[in-house]
């Protein structure tokens, strides 16, 4: 039985998709973050990085799989027209989310997918789909042996959902899209406690979040590299993922990031398209950097 538990980042940009010559490195796809559990398959939200993980997927036979949704803003939906499975007859979906307070997960998707604004509607697609709400404090099972926990965080416009993903004593945190308080998010700390990999919005410098060149960007809803290592510190991770890397932000500029968030908490590093990292059960987590 494969015992393997791998994450891979398919996405790892904010709010708008940004390819060019300046983003090669890090990649310009938003938000879409892939979790192995043996042969179980689940990804975090569906931004333009899931097209080439739909690629990828339909390439090993008929695809039967999780997406886990933390919000509906563009970035975390748009790939989801793109991804190749939901126009297969074979494709099981399993799709987990948190309403918004004036439109259910379902409702949305289906928002997104008609004319004007594209070609196909989502109800005409031939894939099958099981919806699945969650709540605050809830824990779901996902899977054979596979738990979710969610935790309701800050972020304008609906607000987003973190997630908790457990197995087999491994665990990951996906949370993007918040905004850090005076403090360590009480809600977050829980959730992240001791956690193997935290996958953390941080989309600006705490110099930007201040407005010490430009306008402030208090109340956006999103965090900075400094707050996502007291989070990491406090929750006693075991490492920490620079997400959600804002658009104007180069190669050069992540890497600095990157550093500065090391010297604070060493195993801190900033996700990159492509980049897989492996949860071992027990000796040590291992890397490798995708072709
Ligand atoms: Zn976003
Ligand atoms: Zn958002």
């Amino acid at each position: 039985m494969d015992e393997t538990m791998s994450i891979r980042f398919w996405g790892v940009r904010g709010s708008v998709a940004t390819p060019g010559e300046h983003t090669l490195g890090v990649g310009g796809n938003t938000s879409c973050v892939e979790v192995r559990c043996g042969e179980q398959k689940f990804v975090f939200d569906a931004g333009t990085g899931m097209r080439g993980l739909g690629n990828a997927w339909a390439a090993e036979g008929p695809v039967d799989a999780t997406l886990i949704l933390s919000h509906l803003h563009w970035d975390h939906i748009q790939g989801l027209p793109f991804f190749g499975p939901i126009y297969m007859g074979s494709t099981r979906l399993q799709i987990v989310g948190s309403p918004a307070p004036e439109l259910g997960v379902r409702d949305a998707l289906a928002r997104q997918m008609k004319p004007p604004t594209f070609p196909v509607h989502w109800e005409d697609l031939p894939s099958q789909h099981l919806y699945r709400s969650v709540r605050h404090g809830q824990v779901i099972s996902v899977g054979d042996g596979v738990e979710l926990r969610a935790a309701r965080l800050n972020h304008p416009g609906g607000g987003v959902t973190a997630y908790r993903l457990t197995w087999r004593g491994r665990s990951v945190v996906y949370a993007t899209d918040t905004e850090h308080y005076e403090c360590v998010d009480p809600v977050l700390r829980d959730l992240a406690e001791g956690t193997d990999l935290l996958i953390y919005d941080s989309q600006y410098t705490p110099e930007e979040y201040r407005g010490d060149a430009g306008p402030p960007k208090v109340g956006w809803g999103h965090s900075t590299w400094e707050a996502g290592v007291q989070l990491a510190a406090a929750a006693d991770v075991k490492r920490y993922a620079l997400f959600h890397h804002d658009p104007s932000r180069s190669d050069e500029g992540v890497a600095a990031l990157e550093k500065l968030a090391q010297a604070r908490f060493t195993e801190s590093f900033a996700a990159r398209e492509g980049l897989v990292v492996e949860l071992e059960p027990e000796a040590g987590d291992g890397e490798r950097r995708a072709a």
